[in-house]
């Protein structure tokens, strides 16, 4: 079996490539990135020398390069993404460029070569703001930022594939990643190394949003299940079915790292900000899927991972 990974440097691209080595040691790996900003090699560095792993620097959008990287391979898993809602406020243009054009070059040459799986990862973000209940995966998309407008678009291209063209498309919808490697300017990633260096813990508006959270190898470890029994043409959301508001978690994080709950600064509000998202996750239940240890114990760890990891997040911090 022979699988790329795109956006593979990244934060939940460089753990499933983990997860699949030590899963499945025969299978051949090709990560494709551009390496951007999120992306980084050191996520990388013990499988690097592996016989089964092979990277290589191209930008999804290049269809010249990414074709003779894609041919003869028998999956394709596209994790690369520009990801920071923030980012997309400020400016949307490389949101559009590689979420929207780069899946559609992927999704071209997955279907000229008859990729046999294409696994796309999207956001529970494209559901938009819930006041209640949960949305399963015919819900309506109702997006609010360029980032999940962007994701939303992308899901309805790969569909699109499936329907007009029969390429052999999945759809991933997770809810808030956390866990080793994340690029620090994500909220969780965010608190825990400001406690560490004793700065501030910034939360937006009242702090009341509230997000459901997986802990990034239960959601590889979904994203396998999706790859090999998912049924084409399905979209599959994924989550633990722990949710919490912004300003609980601060408080939560601050007490397991026994900091003062002073650190916290209420600061202005990112426009457009979602109020709750929350998925229903039956579907893939239903494949099989168990999150392995509660939230609460993966938030222990991971919060002990970046306590033990200062030089691989201090560098980005200051870049
Ligand atoms: P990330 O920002 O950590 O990594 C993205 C990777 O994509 C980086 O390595 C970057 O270099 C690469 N990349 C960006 N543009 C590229 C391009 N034009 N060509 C090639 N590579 C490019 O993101 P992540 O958090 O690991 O997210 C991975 C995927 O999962 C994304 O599609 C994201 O939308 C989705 N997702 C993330 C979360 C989350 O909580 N992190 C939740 C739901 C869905």
């Amino acid at each position: 079996m022979h699988l790329i990974i795109t956006g593979g440097a990244g934060f939940i691209g460089s753990n499933f490539i983990r997860f699949i080595l030590k899963k499945y040691p025969n299978y051949r790996l090709t990560n494709i990135d551009n390496l951007t900003y999120a992306g980084n090699l050191d996520n990388l560095k013990d499988v690097a020398s592996n016989r089964k792993y092979h990277f290589f620097k191209a930008d999804i959008c290049d269809e010249k390069k990414i074709d003779k990287l894609i041919k003869g391979a028998d999956c394709l898993i596209n994790f690369a993404a520009q990801t920071h809602v923030d980012r997309s406020i400020v400016s949307s243009t490389e949101f559009i460029r590689t979420n929207i054009v780069g899946t559609h070059v992927l999704l071209s040459l997955a279907k000229k070569y008859r990729i046999r799986r294409f696994v796309q990862i999207s956001t529970d973000e494209v559901y938009g703001s819930l006041k209640k209940g949960h949305a399963s995966e015919d819900f309506r998309l109702y997006t609010s930022s360029p980032y999940s407008a962007s994701k939303a678009s992308a899901d309805l291209i790969a569909l699109s594939f499936f329907k007009t063209f029969n390429l052999p498309v999945i759809i991933t919808r997770s809810s808030n990643n956390f866990g080793p490697y994340q690029f620090p300017e994500k909220i969780m990633p965010l608190f825990i190394t400001n406690i560490i260096e004793g700065k501030n813990v910034p939360v937006y508006g009242n702090g009341k949003n509230i997000r459901d959270w997986i802990f990034v190898e239960d959601n590889c470890q979904a994203i396998d299940l999706v790859l090999h029994k998912g049924k084409c043409g399905e979209i599959y959301n994924i989550s633990s079915g722990y949710s919490i508001d912004n300003l609980s978690l601060a408080k939560l994080i601050l007490r397991h790292m026994n900091a003062s709950l002073k650190l916290i600064r209420f600061v202005k509000d990112r426009p457009g900000h979602d109020y709750r998202y929350a998925i229903n996750c039956a579907k893939v239940r239903r494949l099989g899927f168990r999150i392995r240890a509660n939230f609460l114990e993966r938030l222990r760890e991971t919060i002990n991972w970046y306590i033990e990891n200062r030089n691989w997040w201090g560098p980005l911090k200051k870049s």
